[in-house]
């Protein structure tokens, strides 16, 4: 066996040990960890039964993690994880940078327990028009040349966009309103309504 191997193994055994660990809480048998030139960056365990949040997967929450003591770019960090990706946390390897991830049990392994993400891949194959999902592009009047992107490249501010929709249009239903006003205050100074 050679070193990595060893390393490889090693790893591997921390996040099925953390994804163990987990089911004592009530999580799902999950976990992960990101690692940089062979150091533990950070680890993370399915938290959606936590947090109730359903993109708290292992992956997602070392990628978190990691994230705050390397920032948004993880080139050059391996994950180690106890299952298969799903499509989530694998688009999240991607736009994050890192370069390689090693998993220990199959979708095939957790397909009779409920556990595999397999049809959601399946899905993700098809064009837009046969997925699940019904995506659509609504697309606006400058649809072709956004000035929202402009304006972010050229480091201006876009404010036409917001003045040409009516805030009645825009508004959530009263009670998400309220509820998202009391949950999340406007900082002060920046104004929902005219
Ligand atoms: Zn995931």
């Amino acid at each position: 066996m050679t070193r990595d191997q060893s390393l490889d193994d090693g790893f591997l055994e921390l996040a099925i040990s953390l994804a163990g660990d987990n089911t004592a809480g009530g999580g799902r048998p999950f976990g992960a960890l990101v690692v940089r030139d062979g150091w533990v960056i950070a680890t993370g365990v399915n938290e959606i039964h936590a947090r109730q949040d359903p993109t708290a997967h292992a992956e997602m929450v070392a990628i978190r993690e990691a994230a705050k003591l390397l920032g948004p770019d993880l080139s050059r960090c391996t994950i180690y994880a106890s299952g298969h990706p799903c499509p989530m946390c694998l688009a999240a390897m991607h736009l994050s940078g890192i370069e390689a991830v090693r998993y220990a049990y199959s979708n095939e392994a957790a397909a009779p327990f409920g556990l595999s993400t397999a049809a959601v891949y399946a899905d993700l194959a098809r064009p837009f028009h046969e997925q699940r999902l019904s995506i659509a592009q609504l697309a606006p009047a400058d649809a072709a040349d956004p000035a929202i992107y402009r304006a972010w490249r050229d480091g201006t501010v876009h404010h036409a966009a917001a003045a040409a929709r009516s805030p009645e249009r825009v508004a959530a239903p009263a009670p998400f309103r309220q509820r998202a006003e009391r949950r999340w205050p406007v900082p002060a100074g920046r104004k929902t309504r005219p």
